[in-house]
């Protein structure tokens, strides 16, 4: 890679930071689309994040994405910010239009164009969600929007009853319900689902073996998201691949909302195989059990 006096920065606010696979990718897509750009992490303490975002203007940065926590609290900083990422209260992509800062999210759409790219148009589809939290919110917003029928199931039940109030309260009363995480709950609402996603963490490395629900639920008829995507193969996928079910984990994710907040800053399209093998060349070098 070859920073010249004209490279454009882009790169990413997070703390911690340095387990980022953002640069990785971003760097990856750069170089293959052969642009004037290079993509940094910054470590951006909480109490630091004013100053930071100031910095994008100051340093004339083109863009970065937001990592944790900075997501929500960076809305405050910002001149714009789009109507999605007012619904769910998060920004993770921040673009510098002549010292106009705009904020938007590509974590929910970067869901759906890799879901949609392997399965098909989703709209409409009735839809189980595993865990509340924050990529929970990004996911449900992005499936509402879309027309899906939506069960929020959630170990702490009043996030999921909050989730649900907070989907109700921007699309109105359109079957949005949440349940516990248990097995009688989720049987029923599963036996009539078309698809299931995993936001939580469970199955991520190192708890590989770590499944979110009893494995005998999962049937043919489903398609199976899991959010997780280290491994890149989780118990969750191997199970319901077993039981004839459609499954992926969160590589497609996490590489499509990385080249949507590409495309944002150089209004390229980035090179989406590109990206996720240098993910996956990337673990193969960190993770030994990879
Ligand atoms: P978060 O806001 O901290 O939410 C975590 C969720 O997991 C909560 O609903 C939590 O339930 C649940 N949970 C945690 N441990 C659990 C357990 N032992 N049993 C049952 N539920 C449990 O985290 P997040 O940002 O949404 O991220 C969640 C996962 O998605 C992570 O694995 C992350 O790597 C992945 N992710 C992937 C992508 C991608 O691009 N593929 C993007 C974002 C996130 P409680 O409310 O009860 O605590």
């Amino acid at each position: 890679m070859n920073v010249l006096g004209s490279t454009r920065v882009i790169g990413v606010f997070g703390h911690p930071i340095s387990h980022s696979l953002s640069p990785v990718m971003q760097n990856a897509a750069i170089r293959a689309l052969n642009i004037d750009y290079v993509y940094v992490p910054f470590h951006v303490m909480p109490e630091d994040l004013a100053k930071a975002v100031e910095g994008i203007r100051a340093l004339q940065i083109a863009g970065v994405n937001v990592t944790i926590p900075h997501k929500e609290r960076i809305i405050d900083y910002l001149d714009e910010v789009s109507e999605y990422s007012r619904e769910i209260g998060s920004v993770n992509t921040v673009i510098n239009l002549n010292g106009v800062l705009k904020g938007d999210t590509t974590d929910g759409p970067g869901f759906i164009r890799s879901a949609e790219t392997a399965w098909g148009d989703l709209g409409g589809c009735r839809t189980v969600i595993l865990g509340a939290g924050g990529s929970a919110k990004a996911v449900a917003f992005a499936l509402a929007r879309i027309g899906c029928k939506i069960v929020v199931a959630n170990r702490t039940y009043k996030r999921a009853v909050e989730l649900v109030e907070s989907l109700t309260a921007a699309f109105g009363n359109k079957g949005f319900e949440a349940v516990e995480l248990e097995r009688e709950e989720l049987a029923g609402r599963l036996e009539n689902a078309d698809l299931l996603v995993n936001t939580t963490s469970v199955g991520m490395f190192p708890d590989v073996d770590g499944i979110p629900l009893p494995p005998d639920l999962l049937h043919p008829k489903l398609m199976v998201y899991d959010l997780v995507y280290n491994p890149v193969r989780t118990r969750l996928v191997d199970e319901a691949q077993s039981r004839g079910a459609r499954a992926m984990t969160g590589l497609g994710m996490l590489v499509h909302q990385g080249a949507l907040s590409l495309k944002m800053w150089t209004n390229l399209d980035p090179p989406i195989d590109v990206m996720e093998q240098a993910v996956i060349e990337h673990f193969e070098k960190a993770t030994p059990s990879f």
